[in-house]
């Protein structure tokens, strides 16, 4: 996300925290884990993991520069959608440096210099019509980016709040977003804020920027 790009992800003013109190509870297969008390059938992914309850009200005060929200994210990284629109981000991209061919892959601007193999990222993709005014105002800023097709992208885990099974009451372990593997056994005790993926079969390329030569 940008400061100067207004984002679908984006989180607002008015989108305050409602997550409830967490307490610990066995799961069908008889293993205890953080739960919510009067727990939500949607209050889980797939994955089982625990997610926090966030009001939805975009718009609605001012935009938080460098916070997102959960649902939103989420949503993004699972459909693979652009995170400043909400459109696909598959396919359709202009690069600089000649013709090439794209594809249906998605482009993912990631503040980083260097991206490897099964990079793991909280940032959704963008779409063809939005990364150029995102890479844009990335230039502006002189802020580090990379760009990357990426030809498979990967369910990784999630970023959220851990709490250690031992406290009494239960209680995050720091007050930092912390990552969290779907496969960890940590999985059990996280509040979900943020979906990781990893990306794989990643080609660096650059993005054509508006007002720029292409
Ligand atoms: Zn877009």
């Amino acid at each position: 996300m940008t400061a100067s790009v207004i984002t679908y992800t984006a989180m607002w003013g008015q989108e305050v925290d409602v997550t409830p109190p967490v307490i610990m509870r066995r799961c069908p297969r008889g293993y205890p884990r953080l739960a919510f008390r009067g727990e939500l059938a949607h209050d889980r992914d797939r994955h089982e993991i625990l997610w926090r309850r966030q009001q939805t009200a975009p718009g609605r005060g001012p935009q938080l520069t460098g916070r997102v929200h959960s649902y939103r994210q989420r949503r993004a990284m699972d459909d693979l959608l652009c995170h400043v629109d909400a459109v696909s981000a598959l396919g359709g991209h202009l690069l600089r440096g000649g013709p090439e061919r794209t594809g249906d892959r998605p482009l993912f601007l990631l503040s980083c210099t260097e991206v490897r193999e099964g990079h793991i990222t909280a940032v959704p993709p963008v779409c063809y019509r939005c990364a150029p005014r995102v890479a844009g105002a990335r230039h502006r800023q002189r802020r580090p980016y990379t760009a990357v097709l990426v030809d498979e992208v990967r369910p990784w885990g999630v970023s959220g709040l851990l709490h250690d099974p031992v406290s009494v009451p239960l209680r995050p372990t720091t007050a930092s977003l912390v990552p969290v593997g779907y496969r960890s056994a940590h999985a059990r005790w996280v509040v979900a804020h943020q979906a990781l993926v990893s990306l794989h079969g990643i080609t660096p390329v650059r993005p054509r920027l508006r007002n720029a030569a292409a």
